[in-house]
């Protein structure tokens, strides 16, 4: 595909054309906060934003959504076919939904997610404004080369504009105001990234992400478990805003015939006190101090091989700020532990 430039004006005209014809779901302000919303006016979009209070992984693994329908006969799946563009996306969120994509495409396919996704039209752009917990140069996931369909970059009157695909070439090629991206253009979007490789690091973790594995290999008996434990609220608030948690629990709606009724899906979070609860009322972690291990041991060993080495924390600091006791904070665990058992020791 290609990379060229586009107007301010040009891409306000493009959001206003595709608001005319489609649902565009953009980062818009809320209070002194910032939220992917339905997108009425390009004038409200704000690339400018730090961080979303959500992940955009909501509009692909919906906070509750019917799976099916049945009426005691006969079930029929339900699926939401509906076209829409997603505004805004950061490099460490595309990233999170590239990681989304590979676990519901493998083992066991998601149809419901995947539809969402081919359905999607993706406009990402690198981050213009680091949040107050954002670590993604830290992850290596301050910038991203892939999933998007456009990715672009604010280079002042122009956004740089890559498009990686056919749908966002199509997208590209129906704006006013796109050209050549110069010389000039692409050493500016190169030194944007290279800045955001080094500056989006408000909390720094003292190792490399691909040695995390390893460090919890020698860290699952630490008493950090027990010390986070004994300080967690079982909240969930952690899970909730991060944007590469991906469990659900489902549940049966029946009707009062007892017959009809739907099949939901809804997020769960393996923080909450009853996410390991089975038939018989065993609960496989159910202290605390567990689940905060295994929360985690996902993003930093069991998940990673799952997607071929990648860590599922992509460092959005969500977590950080969502959590009311101030101990979510992966780089602080990670920290801890490098101190205490040492990289490579
Ligand atoms: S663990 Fe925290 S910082 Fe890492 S991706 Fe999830 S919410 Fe973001
Ligand atoms: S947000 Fe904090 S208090 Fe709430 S479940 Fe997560 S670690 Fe525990």
């Amino acid at each position: 595909m290609g990379i060229k430039k586009i107007s301010k004006d040009g891409f306000s005209g493009l959001i206003e054309g595709l608001i005319a014809e489609t649902t565009v779901i953009g980062v818009q302000s809320k209070g002194d906060k910032f939220v992917y919303d339905l997108l009425g006016s390009s004038a409200n979009l704000r690339l400018d934003y730090d961080v979303t209070i959500l992940p955009p992984k909501k509009y692909f693994l919906q906070p509750a959504e019917i799976l099916l329908r049945f009426d005691g006969e006969k079930y029929e799946a339900e699926f939401d076919d509906e076209e829409f563009v997603l505004v805004g996306v950061h490099p460490y969120d595309m990233i999170a939904i590239n990681q989304i994509d590979k676990l519901y495409s493998e083992d066991n396919f998601d149809s419901h997610y995947m539809r969402r996704r081919e359905n999607a039209t993706v406009i990402a752009c690198d981050v213009a404004r680091a949040s107050e917990n954002v670590f993604a140069s830290s992850m290596g996931t301050a910038t991203v080369s892939e999933g998007f369909d456009i990715l672009l970059t604010d280079i002042g009157d122009f956004y740089v504009a890559e498009s990686a695909t056919d749908k966002g070439e199509k997208l590209l090629g129906k704006a006013e105001g796109v050209s050549t991206a110069e010389d000039e253009d692409l050493k500016a979007r190169e030194k944007i990234q290279e800045e955001n490789k080094k500056n989006l690091n408000k909390h720094k973790l003292g190792c490399k992400p691909s040695e995390l594995p390893g460090l919890l290999e020698k860290a699952y008996n630490h008493p950090i478990w027990e010390e986070l434990g004994k300080k967690c609220f079982s909240c969930g608030s952690c899970n909730q805003v991060c944007p590469t948690c991906y469990c659900f629990n489902v549940q049966d709606e029946v009707n009062w015939d007892l017959k009809s009724g739907t099949r939901k899906r809804v997020w769960d979070g393996c923080l909450l006190d009853g996410f390991t609860k089975v038939a018989g009322g065993h609960e496989f972690r159910k202290s605390r101090a567990d689940r905060i291990k295994h929360r985690i041991y996902r993003k930093g060993k069991y998940v990673p091989e799952k997607i071929g080495g990648e860590i599922a924390c992509v460092g959005c600091g969500r977590c950080v700020g969502a959590c009311l006791t101030d101990i979510a904070n992966p780089v602080k665990i990670y920290n801890r532990l490098i101190e205490d058992i040492g990289i490579g020791k």
